[in-house]
């Protein structure tokens, strides 16, 4: 399974991302993760991307590409790989496609989540991450049993700086202008799937491997 995850942010890309890890043992190539990992050690290439971040804005696709890239020269990816978050805009979808034809490993399947623009503003403003296994929880659906502790390692939860409410309405429009077409990019390459992300993490989770045919 070679797969992108496209859906809006808040639309559950990680969670269900997580869930096929789980099932099928290949990686989960998040360039959000990723950049977030770069900040937090303080890295150069963090010290960059942070402005973008803390903006709602994209991180130049220059700085991302070459993160992708290495990523997938990795020998985990030769079973497979979830890309989410990534390609972000056609520019990146067209890099992608050069450097998996370099690698002779093209994309399986494109899955759009879609859900409705309504209920993302709540799952993103509720959003919380496990700092230690990146478990998420949403205060209002899903919350921990101790709103500050992770039910599954114990780990400390904390709230990402871009999920304060104007850096999602900037993150809102940015997927709308930039991201949303390549829904249109994928269907026209014939790999396109799509499930509506509504309803429990399970249930969608059933949909989306019907929709890549998986059991
Ligand atoms: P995410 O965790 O995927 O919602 O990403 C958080 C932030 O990281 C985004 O709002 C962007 O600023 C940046 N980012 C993540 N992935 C990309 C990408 N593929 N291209 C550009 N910026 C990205």
């Amino acid at each position: 399974m070679r797969i992108v995850l496209l859906g809006a942010p808040g639309a559950g890309k990680g969670t269900q991302a997580k869930k096929l890890i789980d099932k099928y043992g290949i990686p989960q190539i998040s360039t959000g993760d990723i950049l977030r990992q770069n900040v937090a050690e303080g890295t150069p290439l963090g010290k960059e991307a942070k402005s973008y971040m803390d903006k709602g804005e994209l991180v130049p696709d220059r700085v991302v590409l070459g993160l992708v890239e290495d990523r997938l020269k990795k020998d985990d990816c030769k079973k497979g790989y979830i890309l989410d978050g990534f390609p972000r805009n056609t520019a990146q979808a067209e890099a992608l496609d050069k450097i998996l034809a370099l690698l002779s490993m093209s994309l399986t399947g494109a899955l759009s989540v879609d859900v409705p623009k309504d209920d993302l503003m709540k799952r993103l403003t509720g959003r919380r991450t496990c700092k230690g296994c990146g478990q998420m929880y949403n205060v209002y659906f899903s919350p921990s049993k101790n709103e500050s502790v992770c039910d599954k390692c114990g780990g400390a939860l904390f709230h990402r700086d871009d999920d304060k409410e104007e850096t999602i309405k900037r993150r809102l429009d940015v997927y709308d202008a930039q991201t949303a077409p390549l829904i249109d990019y994928y269907k026209k390459s014939g790999i396109l799937k799509s499930v509506t992300g509504v309803g429990s993490i399970d249930e969608i989770f059933s949909k989306v491997c019907n929709a890549l045919g998986v059991k």
